[in-house]
């Protein structure tokens, strides 16, 4: 397959910075990698007036912006962002993963948030840009990769409530390592009590940051109870499971058979989600989307008829869950140990992320 969107990123003008991080400071970096403190020299942004669409390409120097106080999203969080990866291959090429699938929700999300759509060619030629610009950033180190942020907001200064009238967008980029250093261990998760994540006809499937918001208190409980993650259920019933502060869950039943929740407006549709099933299913899996009732896990990892539980997502890729607890029971799952089918499934994907297997679905493309 060969990638036929175009790229906008010569429309770009090109800014660079005039003190970029001395070379053996990045060195330092790249080789002491934690998520998301460090970030490359550049940004790119545009901006986008109404009756005027967007313009104003460019990539500069990183840096703090200038907002107005009254500046829109400061009041009423008129903002959506992006979530993907840059990865090196062992030959030093660099490629993206599926950004057209960002790009698409992106602007599903953009229309959800009333923020205006954004091309395709300029949200891949932004990242094209920058990435061209803060190449040395990428670090080829193993299941090490760039990670990339796209987010737009409400910039204008007017505290009427209304879409703005003037927005911004910005790619920043942070070299990340990989998320479990010294192997993959299995995550603890705590369902949450009285908090949704997201209602009927919400903003659930839009990726915009004030879910996050309203994730960190569960988020924080979970932590109280020795959780790394929160497990948030539907808001209608209160019975089915949607998926975690920033993941997708899927459950592993004994026969093989995979589940994962439908998408019901309220779960955010993940591009991991999306290729992890069409992974299982090209391996001659089962997977089905259905409501899912935390009742049914429940009973299916005491009777053992459930083997595996994991979630996904791009900055974790595939996560075993060891632990599964509430206020009403505390459960280990697979005795807390990676399951063979999460392993086998994280493998299948990363083989293809980094280069190590063929790409025979055209997901991967190159930029560098
Ligand atoms: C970004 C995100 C995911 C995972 O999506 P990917 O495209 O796989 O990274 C899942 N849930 C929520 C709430 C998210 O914001």
């Amino acid at each position: 397959m060969t990638d036929t969107i175009a790229s906008n990123a010569a429309a770009f003008d090109v800014r660079p910075n005039p003190s970029p991080t001395p070379e053996a400071d990045r060195t330092a970096a790249l080789a002491d990698l934690k998520f998301g403190t460090q970030f490359t020299d550049h940004m790119a942004r545009m901006q986008w007036r109404k009756d005027e669409g967007w313009g104003d390409r460019r990539v500069e120097a990183y840096g703090p912006l200038q907002l107005d106080p009254a500046a829109a999203v400061l009041h009423y969080a008129q903002e959506i962002f992006e979530g993907l990866k840059a990865y090196r291959w062992e030959d030093g090429s660099v490629h993206l993963f599926r950004p057209e699938a960002n790009a698409a929700r992106f602007n599903k999300s953009a229309h959800r948030l009333a923020l205006p759509e954004l091309a395709v060619e300029d949200f891949i030629g932004s990242i094209e840009a920058l990435v061209t610009a803060d190449e040395a950033w990428v670090p080829g180190t193993e299941e090490s990769s760039l990670y990339l942020r796209p987010y737009m907001f409400a910039s204008e200064a007017f505290l009427g409530v209304r879409p703005a009238h003037v927005i911004d967008y910005l790619l920043i980029a942070s070299p990340v390592g990989p998320y479990f250093p010294g192997g993959v261990k299995p995550v603890s998760i705590w369902v949450a009590q009285g908090f949704h994540r997201a209602g009927p006809g919400g903003t659930g499937d839009a990726k915009c940051g004030g879910n996050y918001a309203a994730s960190l208190l569960p988020q924080q409980q979970a932590a109280a109870h020795g959780c790394q993650q929160v497990l948030f259920l539907d808001a209608r019933e209160g019975r089915f499971l949607e998926e975690l502060g920033g993941m997708n869950v899927f459950v592993v039943r004994r026969d093989g058979t995979i589940e994962t929740p439908r998408l019901t407006g309220t779960i955010l549709e993940g591009i991991t989600r999306f290729s992890v099933i069409q992974q299982l299913e090209d391996d001659g899996r089962k997977v089905v989307e259905k409501d899912i009732t935390l009742a049914e896990v429940r009973d299916g990892v005491e009777s053992g008829d459930i083997a595996e539980v994991f979630a996904c997502g791009t900055a974790a890729v595939v996560t075993p869950v060891g632990r599964l607890a509430s206020p009403e029971f505390d459960l280990t799952i697979n005795d807390g140990v990676a399951g063979e089918v999460t392993m086998g499934i994280r493998q299948r994907l990363t083989d293809i992320q980094y280069g190590r297997d063929e790409d025979t679905y055209g997901w991967m493309r190159r930029i560098a």
